[in-house]
């Protein structure tokens, strides 16, 4: 008899485009003949439908109508992350509860915000085999010590969870792992074979997500930072991975061709890191693009400052380049690790207005309430004021020159096993200071939403082990609360297109 399971994917995937791991895992399970699979795949769908209407209809109105930075800001953020920050309250845990109809799930964790769905799938007495990206990046001890952190019952967390580390591919066998049911390690791999992966459970709902989504086709050829120095990033405890390696360049192009005819995208969007210029990478992208393909790729200050670089980007017609900027403080972007100062950048901007195509769309994320270096309150004002003048001046630079520049703003976060808090900039908050004029961050988001939206928070605060609330302190020990608080809302609404 075949064992009933479901394979759910993190709600947060589902503007990730075409995931990649859903469209592995879609194509082993649907081989594997010992399972019975359900894919409860339009619950993304349907939550994140409701999320958006709830946000429009009743919430962008309150926000519309708030004459301050931080209400421009929290309009800005309330986009697409909303349905994902909504669902995090725990709004909808009946509704996946009852999606699921199999005692057992296959879920794919996205980020540590995942872990809490884990949580409450344990609590409705599931068994759940967990892997994903997260469970490269923690340890199955340390997610197991968040599950208790967070109140689950040890006893569930010890017998009713498994977790696979390490990346699945044709030739994993899942019925084994799940078997034998006991924390596996894949170490055994045959990664050429994820191009020959075309399925996805999203695909039935093909014409509903094409209605709500941009729908890029998510593309990988590699994993792992050269850099790994960033003190908020997760991603350098990803193992370096190259899955081309022996994999012919038109292999690859056909999977993308195949797969644009089923998912009716000819846009791929490649979540490498840092995309580098190697001759393998020049003689596929060449041929993607001749053969239509829009490509989107993540690149550095560093890198792309670079003359040789931009000629690769510009013969390879690349379509979209974006990086992660940061910040514009020499003193911040020093206390993040991010290798630049302004000097870089600005040497970058020129660069791009010398050598690089008009016709490559630009993008640009930056942090919001990075550590300033000021050695008193109206300081580090004026300095948090620069930063985003500065912000502005080189969108309208570059958008003078031809280039349509964007922008987005995130909000700082301390995730687990990054060393964000140094405990002189930033410190952990302590429960006086859980209100969103001092905190900092996206816990100082979640709060604003929740005091001027009146959403019931109680979910994410007994989550804070995966997501830490966080302080910000000026040299001379003052509490610097959110830049929010201080940028000029006209300069905020014209950085992020308001
Ligand atoms: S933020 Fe980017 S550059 Fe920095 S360590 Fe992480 S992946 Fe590397």
């Amino acid at each position: 008899m075949k064992t009933k399971i479901t394979y759910l994917l993190s709600p947060q995937t589902i503007f990730s485009r075409f995931p990649i791991a859903s469209r592995i895992l879609t194509t082993i399970l649907e081989r594997e003949k010992r399972f019975d699979v359900q894919y409860p795949s339009g619950l993304a769908l349907i939550t994140y439908a409701k999320g958006m209407k709830k946000l429009k209809e009743e919430y962008y109105p309150i926000l519309d109508s708030l004459d301050t930075s931080y209400g421009a800001y929290a309009r800005m953020w309330c986009g697409e992350r909303f349905p994902i920050f909504y669902s995090f309250t725990g709004i909808y845990d009946k509704e996946i509860l009852e999606a699921i109809p199999t005692e057992i799930v296959f879920f794919t964790a996205y980020t540590v915000l995942d872990f809490r769905l884990v949580k409450v799938m344990l609590e409705d007495n599931r068994k759940v085999l967990m892997g994903g990206t997260s469970c490269m990046v923690y340890k199955p001890y340390q997610i197991r010590d968040f599950l208790v952190q967070m109140g689950t019952d040890k006893d569930l967390v010890d017998k009713n969870l498994v977790i696979v580390n390490g990346y699945a591919d044709l030739t994993t066998d899942l019925y084994s792992i799940f078997e034998k049911w006991e924390d596996t390690e894949i170490t055994e791999n045959k990664l050429s074979t994820i191009w020959d992966c075309y399925e996805d459970s999203f695909l039935e709902h093909l014409s509903i997500y094409k209605s709500m989504f941009f729908a890029g086709l998510g593309g990988i050829l590699s994993t792992g930072c050269w850099w790994k120095k960033c003190k908020f990033c997760t991603w350098l405890y990803l193992p370096t991975v190259n899955f081309t390696e022996g994999v012919p360049t038109d292999k690859i192009v056909n999977h993308f061709k195949i797969l644009s005819e089923k998912y009716q995208s000819m846009d791929v969007d490649f979540c490498d890191n840092y995309m580098m210029d190697t001759s393998y990478n020049r003689e596929l992208f060449k041929k993607l693009s001749d053969e239509g393909f829009r490509i989107k790729v993540f690149t550095g200050v560093l890198s792309s400052k670079n003359e040789k670089y931009l000629n690769f980007i510009n013969e390879t017609k690349i379509h979209k380049i974006c990086l992660g900027l940061e910040g514009s403080n020499d003193f911040s972007l020093n206390y993040l690790n991010k290798g630049y100062g302004k000097k870089e950048i600005d040497e970058m901007v020129e660069a791009y207005k010398k050598h690089l195509n008009r016709s490559t769309r630009t993008s640009f994320m930056t942090i919001v309430d990075v550590p300033v270096g000021a050695e008193t309150k109206p300081e580090a004002i004026s300095q948090i004021r620069q930063h985003y003048d500065y912000l502005l001046n080189m969108k309208e630079d570059l958008d003078r020159e031809g280039f349509a520049t964007v922008f987005a703003l995130h909000p700082l976060r301390h995730l687990p096993g990054t060393n964000l808090i140094d405990g002189e900039f930033i410190k952990h908050a302590t429960p006086e200071q859980m209100n969103s004029d001092t905190l900092i961050g996206l816990f100082g988001m979640y709060e604003y939403l929740s005091e001027k939206l009146g959403i019931d928070l109680s979910a994410i605060r007994n989550a804070q082990c995966l997501n830490d609330p966080i302080v910000r302190y000026l040299k001379n020990g003052e509490i610097m609360n959110s830049d929010m608080h201080y940028v000029d809302r006209e300069v905020l609404k014209k950085i992020g297109h308001m």
